[in-house]
């Protein structure tokens, strides 16, 4: 008798179960999922409650203690590729994944290995992931912790032994999908998606039935062409009403509508609410003959938990050609709006816009842009629909500089919501982009089909200009009010692709930057009162969870991600040290140093190439190498710089990695499908140009 009345008291009063036992811990089941916030020594689901807000109710770390915050232990994973995982804690284990989607099991006091899981993924399927081969976290339910496979598989493995369960393959493997996003796992199902927005593929989200794995229910984001068979799918019912928002014929490039990260399951109404990507190729002309909403892509939409089935979607970018994906974090709660209570999402989406949408029917209840946008006047709060920039569709030869980009104003780094403050705090950030059609545009099956032009956004080699382009690159912590949809203050960072936040009953909101710094500060006020310097760029969210009365604060500390790749101008670019775990307790002081090697010399190549040879490089470089191994071959240090690298100098060399893949295992596939030895030589020309700049001048 005693025991159910502590179990109920423990229900009742969220903080009891701080100091409790870990040992003798019930399996985590719907029951437990459904109540995740009366554990807040628990971190069980992917925002860390079914609401996903990412606020915890623990205060033993609060504005006063944390000056005492230090590192307790920390892990160091097997290599230098991005880390954005949300790792979970059940009961004194902290279980993550790592690149390359390996699953982690830590005792959470100690940071002693439980288990590691290695899915083996095959190298070249590097060649298929846009932003990385990051894992965005795992899911765990009755005994098995769930992951998504970067290669489209989805993975029960047993929680006790790190032993596979299951393995289902939920894509067609021939095709350039990819899974980077988290699992989640409602009402006995685990619900997927998958990525490949930028290489051709069609995006659907699938609940497969969590103790076997079998398919339970699949809903297309993409109508199949007019006069196709339907697809025997949840979607089935929509094709119609889709269909009439889409012109031409999108089959050979999937039309797009990847749901590669948000799916909240919103108990209030029993509904599923996933976010869906952007359209494949970018420019509708390309896609839809340029007419059209395209639905569902950069839509929210609702669907039935158990059957799949339509309820209701809400589309922010209509006819999306700039990248704005929808897929980004969402955050349900109730808010207090004219005096009544309303249930609500809220998202930040990349377009720049806070949506705040009743949950009740998908209506938009306001809107109002967190960053500087150029591509609307406003959203029409009657029909939910953006006011369009004249000149914002680029179409023929026009270029259109967009505010903010495909990078978002938000990304994937996940924001967090604070019931007392009632603020919503986003990684948010400015990043322009230049687009332009790519033309004429030819189809690479299987390869990056943007329909884009990015070489236009050429970067200077004067110095003075590349500092004047980095000045522009902006990164913000902002804290916003989304009753006022105003904000309430900001964070400076050093520029852009910052990390996820955390928020906690102490009164403080946690993030970390690029540069490194693991960051508190007042969730009221914005004042820093923490930082530590982890020396590894940071892009995922921290998270708390407490064992045996002792709180922790948990991170992924690990640079990298589609920004992070791409991009030349990061804080520590050309030096990425390994990522690791790294737990944080008060009154700990873990020894902690990272040494920065030597850079490797700029490569000079004793050979001359006449100047087309060059731009034809160029061009290939800029359009297949860059996304990788760095804009202007300036690498972000993440993937080797190759003005640096030793296969530059040999003609043989650099024809056996770039065409033959000789270093596929590594994740660099060849790329004799996609280029002549002829063009190969061209890109080796370009980057040699660019490795004599670096000689020459340091840049
Ligand atoms: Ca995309």
């Amino acid at each position: 008798m005693k025991s159910i009345v502590t179990v109920l008291v423990c229900v009742a009063l969220a903080a009891c179960d701080i100091a409790g036992s870990s040992k003798q811990a019930e399996p985590v089941d719907d029951r437990r999922l459904s109540q995740a916030q009366a554990e807040p020594a628990n971190w069980m689901t992917h925002g860390g409650t079914y609401r996903e807000q990412r606020y915890n109710q623990l205060d033993l770390i609060n504005t006063e203690s944390v000056e005492n915050l230090g590192l307790k232990w920390f892990y160091q994973f097997e290599d230098r590729r991005g880390l954005e995982a949300t790792p979970l804690v059940i009961d004194g284990v902290i279980y993550t994944t790592s690149a390359w989607s390996r699953v982690h099991a830590f005792d959470a006091t100690t940071g002693e290995p439980l288990w590691h899981y290695d899915p083996e993924i095959a190298g070249e399927v590097a060649f298929k992931a846009c932003c990385d081969v990051v894992n965005r976290g795992p899911a765990f339910y009755q005994g098995k912790v769930y992951v998504g496979a970067l290669d489209g598989r989805l993975i029960a493995v047993d929680a006790k032994t790190g032993k596979e369960v299951w393995s289902t393959v939920t894509v067609d493997q021939a095709k350039s999908y990819t899974i980077t996003g988290a699992p989640r796992v409602i009402k006995g199902k685990v619900l997927i998606g998958n990525s490949g927005g930028e290489y051709g593929v069609r995006g659907y989200v699938s609940a497969y039935d969590a103790e076997t794995g079998d398919l339970v229910w699949r809903f297309y984001t993409v109508p199949p062409i007019h006069g196709a068979e339907p697809d025997g799918a949840a979607s089935d019912s929509m094709i119609a009403a889709a269909q009439a928002t889409w012109a031409g014929d999108w089959s050979e490039l999937g039309g797009g509508g990847t749901v590669w990260d948000a799916i909240v399951y919103d108990e209030d109404f029993d509904q599923v609410l996933v976010g869906v990507g952007n359209g494949s190729p970018w420019p509708r002309s390309l896609r839809s003959e340029g007419q059209g909403d395209n639905l569902f892509i950069s839509s929210v939409l609702a669907l039935d938990p158990d059957t799949g089935k339509y309820k209701w979607h809400y589309q922010g970018t209509p006819g999306e050609e700039w990248d704005f994906t929808q897929t980004q974090p969402i955050i349900l709660a109730t808010l207090e709006i004219d005096k009544q209570p309303r249930k609500v999402m809220m998202q930040a989406p990349k377009n720049g816009f806070f949506y705040v949408i009743d949950r009740s029917n998908g209506k938009l209840i306001s809107a109002e842009n967190y960053v500087p946008q150029n591509w609307t006047t406003g959203i029409d709060l009657e029909t939910g629909r953006p006011k369009m920039a004249p000149d914002a569709r680029y179409s023929g030869d026009e270029l259109f500089v967009a505010l903010p980009s495909g990078h978002g104003g938000h990304n994937w780094q996940p924001m967090a919501y604070h019931p007392d403050t009632g603020l919503v705090y986003i990684p948010a950030q400015e990043i322009a982009l230049a687009y332009q059609l790519n033309q004429p545009f030819e189809v690479r099956v299987g390869g990056w089909n943007l329909g884009v032009d990015l070489a236009v956004n050429e970067i200077p080699d004067d110095q003075e200009q590349i500092d004047a382009i980095r000045s522009q690159l902006k990164g913000f912590l902002i804290a916003w009010d989304p009753i006022k949809q105003k904000e309430a203050w900001r964070v400076d960072h050093l520029g852009p692709w910052n990390g996820g936040v955390l928020a906690t009953a102490g009164g403080l909101v946690f993030q970390g930057n690029a540069s490194g710094y693991l960051q508190a500060f007042d969730a009221s006020t914005g004042r820093k009162v923490w930082s530590f310097d982890t020396k590894v760029g940071i892009i995922a969210p921290p998270i708390t969870y407490a064992v045996d009365g002792v709180q922790y604060i948990a991170l992924m500390a690990g640079y990298g991600g589609g920004y992070g790749l791409a991009a030349p101008f990061t804080e520590n670019a050309g030096f990425r040290p390994n990522g690791r775990l790294m737990v944080f307790a008060l009154n700990e002081e873990l020894d902690y140093d990272v040494v920065k090697p030597e850079l490797a010399p700029a490569v000079v190549v004793n050979k001359v190439w006449e100047k087309a040879g060059r731009d034809n490089g160029a061009q290939i470089y800029e359009t297949t190498c860059g996304l990788c191994h760095g804009a202007t071959a300036r690498s972000s240090g993440i993937v080797p710089d190759l003005r640096r690298s030793p296969i530059l100098a040999s003609a043989e060399a650099w024809q056996a990695v770039v065409h033959d893949g000789v270093l596929k295992d590594r994740g660099m596939i060849g790329f004799s499908a996609y280029l002549s030895p002829e063009d190969i030589e061209d890109v080796r020309g370009y980057v040699a140009e660019r490795a004599l700049q670096l000689h020459k001048h340091g840049n």
